[in-house]
Parts: C-alpha cells; sequence; structure tokens
C-alpha cells in the first residue's frame, strides 16, 4: 500500500515507537496513580516527563500546563464546554474548522443560545484579517476557535494574529493543534492560545489514545469529563486545580509510552522540510494531470503543510479515492474530511468533497510518481468492478 493519508493518523510510526509501546505493555504496563507500589511510581514518573518533553517542543515551559485526554476530540470538547456562556455571547471559527470544534459548538448554540460566526476569507481563502478586526470590534468574541492547519487544503492560519485581535477584547483563544503539534514550529507564547489542543497520533507520530492540551499558567476551566483519577479520592468532587481537575479515568499509559518514544524520535528529524519538500514536488507533477483541479493553502512562505486536496472533472471524489485503492493500493481519503464549512467556499459540491493527500515522514516521490500515474490514468470502467458502498463512501 502506498499510504498518502497521513492527515487521519500518521503511518507507519517510527520503528522506535513500536518497541516503547510492546516493552511498556509487557514490562510496566500497570495503572498510573492508582497504586503506591514501584511500578505505579514509574508510571507516574514517565507521564510527568512527557509532559515536560511537550512542554519543551513549544517553548511552552513555565507558561503553561498539560492535561491528557484520550483524543484530541475530547481535549476539545473539554474547552468548549469548560467556559461560562450567556445567550447571544458570538463565538468565531476559522472556516477551516473540524466537527470536533463545529459540533460541540452547534450543541452550545441549541442548549445555550451562543452565535457561531464564521471568521472572512479573502477570495484566495485566506483568512481576511482587516475584515476580521472590524467584526470583532462590532460583535466582541467571547471565544475565537482557529486550527493551527488545515486538514483539507494544508493551509497554516495565522492564528497568532487573529488571536491578538481576539485578546483586546478579553475572548477565550482556542488552538486546534491536531494537524499542527510536532510539525510546525510552535512557539507556545506566541501563539496566544489560551489552550492549544494537541493529537497524539498525527503530526506527533505516537499512537492512537494519547492526546491532550496545553492550557496556559492562570487559564481556568470548569470540568466537562469528571472521575476518578487517584487524587483526594475520599473527595466527591474533582481537584480544584488543572490539570488534575481536567484529568479523569485511567490514562493510557502504553500509549503515552510511545508518544515519549515518538517526542525523542523527532528531535533528530525535519518533518515540516520533508512535508514541504513532497507537497510541491506534488503540485508541480499534478499540473500534468488532465482534468486536475487543485484545491491548496493560499500562495505565501510557510503557508503550505503537506495536505492537499484535488477533484479529477467527471468523477466524484469517492469514486477516484475508491478506483486509486482497488487497481492501485493507493491510500488516499475522499469526502469532507470533518471540515463541512470549507467545502461551500471550495465550491465543490459537484464532487461530493475532495481527494485528500497527506504526507508523513515515510513517503517518498516515488510514492507521487505513482499517484500520478494512477491518477492518469484513472478510468471510470474500474468502478464496475467496486463494491457501491466502498464507492459511495461515508464521510
Ligand atoms: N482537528 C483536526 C484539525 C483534525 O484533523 C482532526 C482529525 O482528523 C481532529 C481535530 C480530531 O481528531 P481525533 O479524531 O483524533 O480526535
Amino acid at each position: 500500500m502506498i499510504y498518502l493519508d497521513n492527515g487521519a493518523t500518521t503511518f507507519p510510526k517510527p520503528e522506535i515507537v513500536y518497541h516503547a509501546v510492546d516493552e511498556f505493555a509487557r514490562y510496566n504496563g500497570v495503572n498510573a496513580g492508582r497504586g503506591a507500589y514501584k511500578a505505579a511510581r514509574e508510571a507516574n514518573a514517565m507521564i510527568k516527563k512527557v509532559k515536560n518533553m511537550l512542554l519543551s517542543l513549544i517553548d511552552a515551559r513555565e507558561q503553561a500546563e498539560i492535561a491528557f485526554t484520550p483524543s484530541v476530540t475530547i481535549a476539545l470538547n473539554m474547552v468548549i464546554n469548560g467556559l461560562d456562556y450567556e445567550s447571544g455571547d458570538v463565538v468565531y471559527v476559522s472556516p477551516y474548522e473540524h466537527n470536533a470544534v463545529l459540533r460541540p459548538l452547534h450543541l452550545l448554540v441549541k442548549r445555550r443560545g451562543i452565535k457561531v460566526v464564521e471568521l472572512p476569507l479573502k477570495d484566495d481563502l485566506s483568512i481576511d484579517l482587516e475584515h476580521t478586526a472590524v467584526m470583532f470590534q462590532n460583535e466582541h468574541p467571547k471565544l475565537v476557535c482557529m486550527t493551527a492547519v488545515s486538514n483539507v487544503t494544508g493551509y497554516v492560519l495565522p492564528a497568532g494574529e487573529v488571536f491578538t485581535m481576539a485578546k483586546e477584547y478579553g475572548a477565550f483563544t482556542l488552538l486546534d493543534g491536531a494537524q499542527a503539534v510536532g510539525l510546525l514550529k510552535i512557539n507556545f507564547a506566541k501563539t496566544k492560545a489560551d489552550a492549544l489542543a494537541f493529537a497524539g497520533h498525527k503530526t506527533l507520530y505516537a499512537p492512537f489514545g494519547i492526546a491532550g492540551l496545553y492550557i496556559k499558567n492562570g487559564v481556568d476551566l470548569a470540568e466537562f469529563i469528571v472521575g476518578g483519577n487517584g487524587i483526594k479520592a475520599e473527595n466527591p468532587a474533582m481537584p480544584s486545580y488543572i490539570p488534575a481537575k481536567l484529568e479523569s479515568g485511567s490514562m493510557d499509559c502504553v500509549a503515552i509510552a510511545g508518544l515519549a518514544a515518538s517526542l525523542d524520535w523527532l528531535k533528530g528529524v525535519n518533518p515540516w522540510q520533508q512535508e514541504e519538500g513532497l507537497t510541491s514536488y506534488l503540485l508541480g507533477r499534478l499540473s500534468t494531470v488532465p482534468d486536475i483541479i487543485i484545491y491548496k493553502a493560499p500562495d505565501g512562505a510557510g503557508n503550505q503543510a503537506g495536505v492537499v486536496s484535488i477533484n479529477i472533472k467527471g468523477f466524484r471524489a469517492n469514486e477516484v479515492a475508491a478506483i486509486l485503492d482497488y487497481k492501485y493500493d493507493i491510500a488516499v481519503r475522499a469526502g469532507h474530511h470533518c471540515a463541512g464549512r470549507i467545502h461551500h467556499h471550495l465550491n465543490n459540491k459537484a464532487y461530493d468533497g475532495t481527494i485528500r493527500i497527506s504526507f508523513g515522514m515515510f513517503n517518498t516521490r516515488r510514492d507521487i510518481d505513482k499517484l500520478i500515474d494512477a491518477l492518469k490514468q484513472i478510468d471510470r470502467k474500474i468502478l464496475k468492478n467496486i463494491d457501491d458502498e466502498i464507492i459511495r463512501g461515508n464521510c
């Protein structure tokens, strides 16, 4: 298989991640925070070490705490539901947001009467900063949510600029770093984020099951998911301080051991350079494919991560993905990529979304050459051999 779906999860993981996961599960696999014995203390110490590694990764030491969660979706829900809203409060979202942000907000529209407003885009689909400033002035933001990198076009959004403006009105700023932490050179203070969510299994090259939040010191959130965490267990209320307030349930120490290994590995590689090189090669080669439509980041230095979407005129996105899989063993994702709003701007209704190509550290130019050859030979007749359900897709 040629795997070009790293936006969904990076695969494969570095060899040392598999090794660390196996070793921890086999020899240290006890529950952290649940026992005073040596192995439990070691698991606790590992969690602390990994949190410190994450803080160092984006220069957040002395500035933020880490709260671990099982997924970035849960982390984002915890922030969105941890704020105190009044009816009519305005929440701004970039049009590039993922359903992990949009759906919790949609519930709050119904339950709490908040208003969700999309940040404006220019013609090239970059965020219109001037217009944003005017909108914030007219309707002050309570919360501003932005993804750091679009999982549809690879656009690196100007979150720092938007959050700086939002802070003039005392807004809470939430950065979704699912496609960014580990890939972009991030300086936490410069993001102006109150909370930054990360996903272990994506650009951090760790296994599924570990994600979390960087929470700026001094920022408070109400508890959303509560339960046991081994701290002051005689008390029915959660501990009052962050991160303990936000962490409940047994932690996935096996996944955290994998994250420790991937964070070590990331110190010796340059994923941004890799993705930039592959993406510019891809864009050059895509321009030779007949009937292609390319959806990429707006032009600009440092704007484009290793995610690009395409369509082929005359085909629905899912049809192309099904053919690539069936005939060429090339794995891409087709559809809306759980980021519904941006597709209105990409104007791709006739295609039912896009075909997404997303790179990781283990892709090569040869993978791209094979993809281009396959795209040039795409033939509708092949669809006859493929199960209808697969062609319809589900996202
Ligand atoms: N945010 C972005 C930008 C994503 O790309 C994704 C996953 O694709 C998520 C959030 C949600 O991640 P998960 O399903 O791992 O919780």
